[in-house]
């Protein structure tokens, strides 16, 4: 069954801000969440993610900017009277009434009497159709958030707002959820804004990411786009593991040649979002999936054209799809390597002489004034 919702335009924010006193929990921020995508807003705790959607949802005023949806101002109207919803992180359910029941609390609050064929389709959509007589207590923690979600698109919003809806779950019912909630998204076709600490559950979500940091957004795109290109050292670490290597620019061109660890390196110079003038300081990351171990007594079968840093092994461990290797080595401090070909790992043991090669294709570059961790 399709449940496509007629949905009500963009979310956009404009120059949006909260200081608490002299604190600035956002900084003024614009944003645009375009209608019907999930977009997840990424962050540490207290990187003001929470702010910004209770902006959203009209919970918190802004000290400054405008929330408009669809062209329509809305900074002034309040909560119950914006075409939004909000699920928490406490299902927040009734402990009273059946699962039925707690649906269709928001149409009942209307004074809407025959409710049953829209619960029954929320039953559905959320696939709970078996337990529509239960009490929340009886269900799982993660049946609960699902009540919790049709309880809130029952209502028709324009857009639903999650606050770490999975937070109370464990790992493997939360990456169960992760997926439930992007299936009913796309079911349902409204705009999701979700908001989460976990790099893994926005990647496995979201269509765009925002990613914040210290109030402001740090970094702005698709999942791919993000883990790919990241433009600081923070959205490079956040985003999973990177190896950064500090270097100094020896030649410029479409693809840039840096000098690090006693070799060359090379990258495009389309993927580095630093001003890259030879003589200048650059971060290098790469991703440790991206890289390949050979033994230094190998070197010479590996193809030209790859970077080249050598190292020596100081950990192994085997975590069945892969392998993780921390290398010493002069290109930096502990460089990481997943090595998922069985082949690849005979004889790489601690305190091997190894040789870490890679695509330059998949070399980032980043300004060297940050810091690396
Ligand atoms: P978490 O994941 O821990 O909820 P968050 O990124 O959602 O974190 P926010 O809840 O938006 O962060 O809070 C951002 C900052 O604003 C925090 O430093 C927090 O302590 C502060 N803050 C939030 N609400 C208030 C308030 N009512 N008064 C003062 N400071 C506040």
């Amino acid at each position: 069954m399709t449940q496509q919702q007629t949905a009500g335009g963009d979310v956009r924010l404009t120059g949006i801000s909260k200081t608490y006193g002299s604190f600035t929990a956002v900084q003024p921020l614009d944003l645009t969440v375009p209608q019907g995508s999930f977009f997840a807003l990424l962050g540490a705790s207290g990187c003001g993610k929470t702010t910004t959607l209770r902006m959203i949802a009209g919970l918190e005023e802004a000290t400054t900017g405008t929330v408009s949806l669809g062209g329509k101002d809305i900074t002034a109207l309040p909560p119950y009277k914006r075409p939004v919803n909000t699920v928490f992180q406490s299902y927040a359910l009734f402990p009273h009434l059946d699962i039925t029941e707690n649906i269709a609390f928001g149409l009942r609050r209307r004074g809407i009497k025959s409710v049953k064929k829209q619960v029954d389709a929320m039953l559905e959509l959320v696939q709970l159709g078996d337990f529509a007589r239960r009490k929340p207590h009886q269900l799982s923690g993660g049946q609960q958030q699902r009540v919790a979600v049709a309880r809130a698109l029952i209502n028709h919003p324009q857009v639903l707002l999650l606050d770490e809806p999975l937070g109370a779950l464990d790992l493997k019912l939360r990456r169960q959820m992760q997926l439930e909630l992007k299936r009913i998204q796309t079911e349902v076709g409204i705009t999701f804004v979700h908001v989460t600490h976990d790099q893994e559950e926005a990647m496995t979500m979201a269509d765009t990411v925002a990613v914040m940091n210290g109030g402001r957004v740090e970094q702005l795109g698709a999942p791919a786009d993000l883990y790919e290109n990241p433009k600081t050292t923070f959205v490079a670490n956040f985003l999973g593991t990177s190896n950064l290597i500090e270097g100094e620019v020896v030649g410029t061109g479409t693809d840039l040649v840096v000098s690090a660890g006693g070799g060359r390196l090379r990258l495009p110079a389309d993927r580095c979002s630093a001003p890259a003038a030879a003589g200048g300081k650059l971060l290098l990351g790469i991703r440790p999936e991206k890289i390949s171990l050979a033994h230094a007594d190998a070197a010479e079968r590996i193809a030209d054209g790859r970077n080249r840093v050598t190292g020596r092994i100081v950990d192994s461990s085997f975590i069945g799809v892969s392998t993780q290797y921390v290398v010493e080595s002069p290109a930096g401090k502990a460089l990481h390597v997943y090595e998922q070909n069985v082949e690849h790992r005979a004889g790489l043991v601690p305190g091997a002489e190894v040789v870490l090669h890679w695509n330059p294709a998949h070399t980032f570059g980043l300004d060297a004034s940050q810091d690396i961790d």
